[in-house]
């Protein structure tokens, strides 16, 4: 998820390393760290916090190497802490490793190493890996690397640095992104080619399952069946050195792009298929309490109340629960009746969000059981729940939430199916859910693929001042989302409403200059929406169509019409929120607006 560096030549490395990661620095990070050998010794430096800490803590080391790993960390398991922050050493501190992504079985893994007598430091899903390669190691420290990444279920992009390897560095992929670049006589591996900007413009780029080994003066790379490799040296030109946005112009076009992995990062090893239930091993230790849970209040602010908003749908359509969907900054002011029948559950992307926190806090003196579903961890809103889902989906830079609302919608409908298959959900009707559920990353793909359509439709809009966004059920929420996105990064005024209540009142704003995106799935309400966008059309509004159904029925009253892929109903959201993102996007780009941070808001909101 976030920065690997390294470096093996003849200059000093520290300083390479640190250049390296504060070149990394974008990605989001929470700590850093690093290793190198001087004098046969593993020397690691961490800190939590920034790179130029990290710097501070190296500057009266003295240490006298050239080659080392370096990490910023963007935690997964177990909270940003000194401890926790790479690189991650064996037993013995002879191996030091630091890694991105995520280790799936590292349980079962570090319950087996722990039986062997291997003593472990950290929460770390990273420092199974360490203690892996140290038991497989019998004098050849390749093949040791290579029988532990079989054994590793996940995703990893990994250095690994040996103390009787000196001026060697180990690199092996799966899934996450790692580049080797060749300098004159010396060699480095990074997340992406930005951090190598200043050092060289010649890279390689490895596949999945290929290690690559690093010396002072050559490198080869092999793959897992120890067969050697020919791999082409790509030159990069000035130009590609746009990494930092991978090439997109803003981190928010990133995010948007990335949800196909992100959304795939939500459900990973946390689906079984074939007993069609979810498996969340955040919430088992409150099992029992949750099973005899009534009640069920969701709490949260932004983004995430919509998420939310829409998980009170969700709860309702897989679990016999009563549902309650509350502002955060209004449920911590109320007289509630909370008591250990009751279960309430924070959403927060930052997992500091002042409201959230407060309200989860007065929870908590009422005796309801704190579930949180949060995207970075060890923060306080993760720390004061009885139980929890992380996201997984990494840092997310854009201040106008994208990849963690599709996320938070994942998992909660994860939660749901767990709690449902308790009660009344059956194994065919989870096992349809999770199979729609994994088809998800491929259908925003396509999605994806129509983006430049999307935007010559949104430039179409983008003169526009007011604009109305209506859905019924599921995608009531999903106006609701549509319409914050357009406002906060293009400052267009846009309402999102339940499209029953258009007649109630909305509806006296319609004219020609007060466009309509209907939001309308082939589902339940497909009739009732088609009855919508015709008062809208006699008031002269004019109407944009989000919808699953290329008929001539909805083409024919729609201006214009985004078709997106046709899932179960209540997945559905996921995918009509894409197309709402980009339009939203597109508009506040065409405009001049700064996408990434829009005016007057925060990223993290931690005051009240
Ligand atoms: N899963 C690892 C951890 O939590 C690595 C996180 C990262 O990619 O930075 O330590």
């Amino acid at each position: 998820m976030c920065g690997i560096i390294s470096y093996c030549g003849n200059r000093q490395a520290i300083p390479i390393l640190i250049d390296g990661l504060k070149r990394l620095e974008y990605r989001g990070y929470d700590s850093a760290g690093l290793s190198t050998v001087d004098k046969n010794k593993m020397v690691t430096i961490k800190t939590v916090g920034k790179v130029s800490q990290l710097e501070n803590k190296t500057a009266g080391t003295r240490i006298n190497s050239s080659f080392g790993i370096a990490h910023t960390r963007w935690a997964t398991h177990g909270k940003p802490s000194e401890t926790n922050a790479h690189p991650q050493t064996d037993c013995h501190n002879k191996i030091s490793i630091v890694h991105n992504g995520i280790i799936e079985n590292y349980l079962e893994l570090k319950e087996e190493l722990q039986n062997k007598g291997h003593q472990f430091k950290s929460q770390t899903d990273t420092e199974v890996i360490a203690h892996l390669i140290e038991d497989n190691y019998e004098n050849d420290l390749e093949v040791a690397i290579i029988k532990s990444v079989e054994r590793l279920v996940g995703t990893f992009g990994i250095a690994v640095i040996h103390t009787d390897y000196k001026h060697q560095i180990f690199i092996v992929k799966r899934g996450s992104p790692i580049i080797i670049g060749i300098g004159d006589n010396e060699f480095f591996a990074a997340s992406d080619s930005n951090a190598l900007a200043p050092y060289t413009h010649k890279m390689v780029y490895l596949s999945d399952d290929e290690i690559a080994v690093l010396n002072s003066n050559r490198f080869y790379i092999k793959n897992m069946k120890n067969e050697i490799l020919e791999k082409k040296i790509e030159i990069l030109d000035e130009d590609e050195y746009k990494m930092d946005k991978k090439g997109y112009e803003h981190y928010m076009l990133k995010e948007i792009f990335e949800q196909p992995e992100s959304i795939k990062n939500a459900f990973r090893g946390r689906i079984i298929l074939n007993e069609g239930v979810s498996k969340l091993g955040g919430l088992e230790p409150v099992l029992g309490r949750l099973k005899n849970i009534k009640k069920l209040i969701i709490v949260s602010c932004g983004t995430s109340y919509h998420a939310g908003l829409l998980g009170r749908y969700i709860f309702e359509t897989l679990t016999e629960l009563d549902i309650e969907i509350e502002l955060a900054s209004e449920f911590r002011y109320r007289r509630l009746k909370l008591n250990e029948d009751v279960a309430v559950l924070a959403i927060s992307q930052s997992g500091e969000t002042a409201d959230t926190l407060a309200a989860i806090k007065e929870a908590k003196r009422k005796g309801a059981l704190l579930l949180g579903i949060v995207n970075a961890v060890g923060t306080s809103i993760a720390q004061i729940t009885d139980a929890g889902v992380y996201n997984h989906a990494g840092p997310e830079i854009g201040v106008a939430s994208t990849k963690i609302y599709t996320s938070q919608l994942v998992i909660i409908t994860l939660i749901a199916l767990f709690i449902g298959r308790y009660q009344t959900v059956s194994f065919i009707e989870g096992s349809e859910l999770l199979t729609a559920l994994k088809k998800l990353p491929d259908q925003i793909k396509d999605i994806l693929k129509n983006a430049k359509q999307i935007e010559k439709i949104a430039l179409r809009y983008a003169h526009f001042k007011n604009f109305l966004y209506i859905g019924r059920l599921y995608n009531y929420p999903t106006a609701m989302e549509g319409a914050l996105k357009l406002k906060e990064i293009s400052y267009a005024h846009a309402e999102g409403y339940p499209a029953g209540e258009m007649k109630h009142g909305p509806i006296s704003l319609i004219d020609e200059n007060f466009p309509t995106i209907a939001i309308v799935p082939k589902d339940s309400t497909y009739d009732k929406m088609i009855n919508n966008i015709q008062e809208i059309r006699a008031r002269s509004g004019r109407i944009l169509s989000i919808t699953n159904d290329g008929e001539d029925k909805i083409k024919n009253i729609s201006d214009d019409l985004i078709l997106v892929p046709q899932t179960l109903s209540i997945l559905q959201p996921i995918l009509n929120i894409i197309p709402l993102q980009l339009f939203a996007y597109y508009i506040a780009k065409e405009k001049g607006c700064d996408v990434d941070k829009p005016r007057n808001l925060a990223k993290s909101v931690t005051v009240e």
